[in-house]
């Protein structure tokens, strides 16, 4: 089953053969420079070591498939490390998107039940669930901006300091006020175009609707766009791109 991921003290380096599969199926990693490759690679072992994966539903956790996500998951704190994860060990996969029952109350105390479909999940302080189908085809959705993986994981280092907001936790109270001075624009602005696009027929704002719900869903779904696809984040955002490489690519940003 597991042969290479057994629990061992030291992270088993990922076998060659592995690693390029998981470089050949999404050119967003591979694309990436030399120095950070071989960074993640041994990161992703590490993530590997860590965490716990569990199929539900029937779904089996094979080698590739562990491997596909712990590099997409650890993108995210290549320079930040992976201690930004230590709130968690377990990661659940489903073959396919989940139904979630939910059940809201209203103003008036009625309560209202109904599905939610998700293709992925990250509780705060728990597990990360993810869809499979959804990890796989992170190849193909790049050029919209779209990844499962990287969404769940922003998520959990959004809510490092407890709070879903749109703001990892950030050494002062001064960098939480820029932060938000550049985020909170960026997300009234997009949501005012997803509402004129969904009411009047607009034109369709190239990322992911979905990010217009709340600033944490925009954060997470901004950043899956700033990992995946940075030609055209940047195109679309400049501003977060600034923002973004102040925070993710720390040393980089140093250096610069
Ligand atoms: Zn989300």
């Amino acid at each position: 089953m597991l042969g290479w991921l057994k629990k061992r003290r030291e992270p088993r380096p990922i076998p060659q053969a592995l690693w390029d599969d998981v470089l050949a199926r999404y050119a967003f990693l591979r694309e990436r420079p030399a120095a950070d490759l071989e960074s993640l690679r041994q990161l992703a072992a590490r993530f590997l070591q860590q965490k716990q994966f569990a199929g539900a539903g029937g779904f089996v956790i094979t080698d590739p498939v562990a491997l596909a996500i712990a590099a997409q998951a650890v993108l995210p704190v290549l320079h930040l490390g992976l201690s930004w994860y230590d709130d968690f060990v377990g990661v659940v996969v489903h073959a396919d998107e989940v139904v979630a029952e939910r059940t809201v109350v209203d103003e008036d105390g009625i309560v209202h039940h109904y599905d939610e479909v998700l293709s992925g999940e990250a509780m705060d302080g728990g597990p990360v669930m993810l869809s499979w189908r959804d990890v796989e085809q992170a190849g193909n959705t790049a050029h919209e901006g779209y990844n499962v993986v990287i969404h769940e994981f922003i998520h959990k280092i959004d809510m490092r300091d407890g709070a879903a907001d749109g703001c990892p936790p950030l050494r002062s109270r001064a960098a939480r006020v820029q932060w938000l001075g550049v985020m909170k624009p960026a997300f009234d602005e997009f949501r005012e175009r997803v509402v004129i696009a969904e009411r009047f027929g607009g034109q369709e704002p190239w990322l992911d609707p979905y990010g217009a719900t709340a600033i944490d869903e925009f954060f997470a779904v901004a950043g899956e766009a700033y990992f995946v696809n940075r030609q055209r984040f940047q195109a679309e955002f400049p501003q977060l791109v600034a923002l973004f490489d102040g925070f993710f690519a720390a040393k980089d940003a140093a250096a610069r």
